[in-house]
């Protein structure tokens, strides 16, 4: 039986990205004995992005799309996708063709004919990121590997494929928190790097600004490492046994030469290296706890305004390849 390959694709304000990188998939794809969907996920896009999804899934039958009912993210929307997608291996990709189409042949050779189960892209230079953009995330990938149980390698994207009982396996994690990157080190399974060198975005401007990031990397550190939490144990021990240690030198000190008044310099400075350490600690603490309160309210991670399958298009003249409308006529508005 063919194989089926969904691509993955979030799209957020990305209207002049579509057809070109519908038109590369097409002329840089070829996968004989495969076929091919292409999933796209419109997170909340306040351009003409659903206009145009609507007018290149009418086009070719190959493409379906999902749109979410507002924005929520980049991970939500690939998890939203995840779910949707049909395919026998799913590849989560970038619609501004900075994840090279070219790859997909190679990702999927290893994983029909080399037995691998994820084959991720690393990128062997990141000379289109700023210098900013890549010390940061040489610290990030440094810091999170050191304290993660979960290692993700090094300078490795969401740009992947995963075979079908992967992805299942993904959607068994329930947690709110997708830091996804994080999320497939976690499960497993064989996998395998491709090098790739990462070309430019070829239209429209970056979704993530440096708070974004921040706050992606923060919610990676946390969601998969619980050593910010414990350390204060230490790092308290550590000082109350300092503190300890000092206290028994100046007691001595005073019985033995006296009262010793003078000391308005020392005792401010440890008030107030004190005070930040706390303040310090509470705020991890309140990066934790703020998570579990995410965490236990159990919303959805997305909601599903329309989708393809239901969206009332105009039905296209000529018939569509066969099988593909038919098929899925019959599904109810179950999403
Ligand atoms: N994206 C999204 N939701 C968001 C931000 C981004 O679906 O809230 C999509 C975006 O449309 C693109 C992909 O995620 O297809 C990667 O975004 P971008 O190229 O801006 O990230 P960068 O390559 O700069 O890290
Ligand atoms: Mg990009």
């Amino acid at each position: 039986m063919k194989k089926l390959i969904t691509l993955v694709v979030p799209v957020m304000d990305e209207e002049e990205a579509i057809f070109p990188f519908v038109s590369a998939i097409d002329q840089e794809v070829r996968l004989p004995g495969i076929s091919l969907e292409i999933l796209f996920i419109d997170d909340g896009s306040t351009d003409g992005t659903i206009e145009q999804l609507k007018v290149a899934a009418q086009q070719d039958p190959r493409i379906r799309w999902l749109q979410l009912s507002r924005n929520f993210g980049k991970e939500a929307a690939m998890t939203a996708g995840l779910d949707a997608a049909r395919g026998d291996a799913i590849i989560p990709m970038d619609v501004d063709l900075q994840d090279p189409p070219e790859l997909i042949a190679e990702f999927v050779r290893l994983w029909r004919d080399g037995g691998y189960d994820v084959v991720y892209g690393v990128r062997t230079s990141r000379d289109e990121d700023t210098r900013q953009k890549r010390t940061s995330a040489n610290l990030f990938y440094r810091l999170f590997n050191r304290i993660a149980q979960t290692p993700i390698p090094d300078n490795a994207g969401d740009y992947r494929l995963l075979d079908r009982r992967v992805v299942e396996a993904m959607k068994r994690l329930p947690e709110r928190n997708r830091f996804m990157k994080g999320l497939f080190a976690w499960v497993g399974y064989r996998s395998i790097g491709v090098p790739y060198s990462r070309p430019s975005r070829q239209v429209g401007s970056t979704k993530f600004n440096f708070w974004k990031l921040w706050n992606f990397a923060l919610d990676g550190v946390v969601g998969f490492s619980t050593l910010p939490l414990r350390v204060w144990s230490y790092i308290g021990g550590g000082v109350a046994l300092l503190a300890f240690l000092y206290a028994v030198v100046i007691v001595a000190k005073a019985l033995i030469f006296g009262r010793d008044t003078p000391g308005y310099a020392s005792v401010m400075s440890a008030v107030l290296f004190f005070g930040g350490m706390q303040l310090l600690s509470i705020g991890i603490l309140g990066e934790y706890v703020a998570r579990l309160f995410v965490e236990v309210k159990q919303r959805p991670l997305y909601l599903i305004a329309e989708d393809s399958r239901q969206a009332s298009a105009p039905e296209p003249t000529e018939p569509v390849a066969k099988g593909y409308r038919s098929q899925h006529d019959h599904e109810g508005a179950s999403q």
